[in-house]
């Protein structure tokens, strides 16, 4: 069913873009402000400024900085002004990566590198990191065979310095705190991590990823915002990305270290290869030439004046969203967020269906969990969609209260006890089967009930079942269901 081979003449040029601009209809709006991930939406001058600059630099290669000196000129250019708006001085340096994972990764694996010169004689190297940290720190351990330990938070959703104290060992390399988190949105004490690195010899990353481009601006603006720079002392490395708050075409973060002997820690040579003395700063070889170019222009467009401008747009709006949402009785935020990163919870109604309302009417949020809730990164686009926004959640949570509550509780409910009664083999089967249906679903219209799906998951006895059933959704997206019919486009 799935077999597909190159066709055996060439398709002209207007039929594969036909057959593009029909398949791109099925994405998510987020041009019209409908996503609250993903994608960070300029004005359309930015845009025009990004798509210029990664035009013209979109075949040359920043893996060899000699052929290119302009990828050059320009990476360092961007690295030295990120340096300079995180407080890093004249000692602090970094490198330009595709993203935050990457970044991440770099910055995990300079602390082990630095782990073996400083604190020599472990097998595997310790990093801890609140439960709320990204995902990519686990990417990062579980790549370079570190051992990765979760620190619990606290009622405000900020990692719990206690416990985080108790756990640090011989073997711990690396502190993590985010500024701000993905889920909740709120920025771990970081002063309080400086402390503790410095006290027991460790590294500090702190993971500004979403908010290393625009927290500084907040700030600007007379915003209260806690330390998270290179100022607070303790602080070794950051990662931002460009590519979000930044305004910058996809492929673009830096990864900041507080000096150039810890930077290299995170590079890799190798000098014996027959096709030559190779050595790379990051995970990638090749390095596309559009995204290095797109930031630097991004950045330069705007000016500490144009962010300045473009956060406060962002901060009034995220007020709007912070007072509706007071407002409307259903749900209510997790937290007071410190940013522009938003948790809705339910309050008194199932998130999840409110949840599977907003899909229904083309709105794309982030399902979060412990606790459940959704998930809204304001960005600049919101500013013109707050209306129907608020007027949409209104109607999901009047029907999640109402029949909805009870369609998908009872499912659920069902699940739930048909689970626990289950013996464990089968458990494994029944997970295979449903993320099988679920990557169906999210092929062909999306998810039809997401609120069914978490309810599941939650009864679920142990992790590695959950683990399993996301890897079968995975591999059944990656899975080809039916090739396009480039012929139907013909016109
Ligand atoms: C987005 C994000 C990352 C990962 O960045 P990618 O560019 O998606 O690889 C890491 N940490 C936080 C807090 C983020 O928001």
């Amino acid at each position: 069913m799935n077999s597909k081979q190159l066709p055996i003449e060439g398709i002209s040029s207007e039929r594969i873009f036909a057959a593009m601009e029909e398949i791109k209809q099925k994405d998510i709006r987020w041009g019209e402000g409908r996503a609250f991930s993903l994608v960070f939406k300029g004005d359309p001058q930015m845009d025009e400024v990004i798509r210029r600059a990664s035009q013209m630099f979109f075949s040359e290669n920043g893996l060899n900085p000699s052929a290119f000196p302009s990828l050059k000129q320009f990476e360092n250019e961007v690295v030295a002004m990120m340096v300079n708006l995180l407080n890093g001085g004249e000692a602090g340096c970094g490198s330009m990566t595709s993203g935050g994972t990457e970044s991440i990764l770099m910055a995990v694996k300079a602390a082990r590198e630095w782990g073996k010169k400083n604190k020599p004689g472990h097998a595997r190297y310790k990093v801890i990191v609140p439960i709320s940290v990204h995902p990519a720190f686990d990417k990062a351990c579980h790549y370079f065979e570190m051992d990765l330990v979760k620190a619990p938070l606290t009622s405000d959703y900020r990692v719990d310095i206690e416990a985080v104290t108790k756990l640090i060992d011989e073997r711990t390399v690396l502190l993590v705190g985010s500024a701000p988190q993905y889920p909740q949105g709120v920025i771990d004490p970081i002063e309080k991590l400086g402390e503790l690195a410095l006290k027991h010899k460790t590294l500090l990353h702190v993971d500004g990823c979403v908010g290393g481009v625009l927290l500084p601006f907040f700030k600007m603006l007379g915003s209260d915002i806690s330390g998270f720079d290179f100022s607070v002392p303790g602080v070794t490395s950051i990662s931002a990305d460009l590519h979000k708050y930044g305004y910058a075409a996809k492929g673009a973060s830096v990864v900041l270290f507080k000096n150039k002997e810890l930077r290299r820690h995170s590079y890799f040579a190798s000098t014996d290869w027959p096709g030559g003395m190779y050595a790379s700063p990051s995970v990638l070889g090749t390095r596309a030439g559009g995204p290095i170019a797109a930031a630097w222009a991004i950045m330069n467009y705007l000016g500490i004046e144009g962010y300045k401008r473009v956060a406060s747009t962002i901060r009034t709006t995220v007020n709007e969203f912070k007072e509706r949402i007071a407002k409307q009785p259903g749900v209510k935020l997790a937290v007071e967020p410190d940013m522009s990163v938003l948790c809705i919870v339910g309050d008194g109604v199932d998130i999840y269906q409110v949840g599977d309302g907003m899909t229904k009417r083309g709105w794309h949020l982030d399902r979060q969990q412990n606790p459940a809730g959704l998930h809204l990164t304001v960005t600049y686009a919101h500013a013109e969609i707050i209306e129907s926004f608020f007027s949409d959640l209104k109607a999901s949570v009047d029907e999640a209260g109402a029949f909805g509550a009870k369609l998908t509780g009872m499912k659920t409910g069902f699940a739930k006890g048909l689970i626990k009664a289950m013996p464990k083999s089968m458990v494994g089967k029944l997970v295979e089967r449903e993320g099988k249906n679920f990557s169906k679903d999210l092929d062909s219209d999306g998810p039809k009930s997401t609120a069914a799906m978490y309810g599941m998951m939650e009864a679920l006895p142990g992790k590695g079942d959950l683990d399993g059933l996301v890897l079968d959704v995975l591999d059944g997206l990656f899975t080809l269901q039916k090739p396009m019919d480039l012929k139907g486009n013909q016109q």
